[in-house]
Order: structure tokens, then C-alpha cells, then sequence
């Protein structure tokens, strides 16, 4: 059974998925990633609503928001390994476009 090393870096969550995909014979089709990633950020929609006591079908099915950040991830990190890329460089680089950026508040009407 694989485990996730002690202490991991972000590549070590991304060599994980890709054994797990394998260990658990899921598929590794980047449609049905792209579906997934989709469908759990609803699940982490729908927990943060849960969270903060907003209006939720009491019998739908979802987990806390700490769990469904990790379904949300995982797929994540799916996506990455079918792309070739690598996550922790890829923020690096766009965290430097990001500081280039200005940020301001949009006027209320
Ligand atoms: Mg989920």
C-alpha cells in the first residue's frame, strides 16, 4: 500500500497521486479529472455553506471542508501529473506574474 512520505513536498503528493491512480485502478483520463475536480469543488462549495449555516439539504451527502480541500487536491494534482507539471515550480511562476499585478477594491455601485 503506498503511503504519503513523512514531512512531503509538493512533488511528493504528485508522485503519490500517480501511484494511488495505479494501486487503485482508477482512471487517469483527463476528462474524467477535469469532471472530478469540478464535482468536488461543488462538494467544498457546499461544506463551506454547511459551515457557515447557510441553507443545505439536510440529507445530501457532503463532507467538512477540510475534507472535500483534499478531494479538491487531489484532482488537482491529477491534472498537473497528466500535464507534466510541475505544481510547485508553476506557482512559483505565477506567484511572480501575481506580485506584478495591482489589486484593488471594485467600487460598490
Ligand atoms: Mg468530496
Amino acid at each position: 500500500m503506498t503511503n504519503l512520505k513523512r514531512n512531503p513536498e509538493l512533488k511528493d503528493f504528485q508522485k503519490y497521486i500517480l501511484e494511488i491512480e495505479k494501486e487503485r485502478g482508477l482512471s487517469s483520463d483527463i476528462f474524467h479529472y477535469a469532471l472530478m475536480m469540478g464535482e468536488e469543488t461543488g462538494e467544498l462549495f457546499k461544506a463551506i455553506r454547511k459551515s457557515e449555516n447557510q441553507q443545505v439539504d439536510p440529507n445530501s451527502k457532503v463532507g467538512t471542508v477540510r475534507e472535500e480541500l483534499v478531494d479538491v487536491f487531489i484532482f488537482l494534482c491529477g491534472i498537473a501529473n497528466k500535464y507534466d507539471i510541475d505544481l510547485e515550480q508553476a506557482f512559483r511562476d505565477k506567484e511572480e506574474i501575481n506580485k506584478k499585478r495591482s489589486w484593488k477594491q471594485a467600487k460598490e455601485n
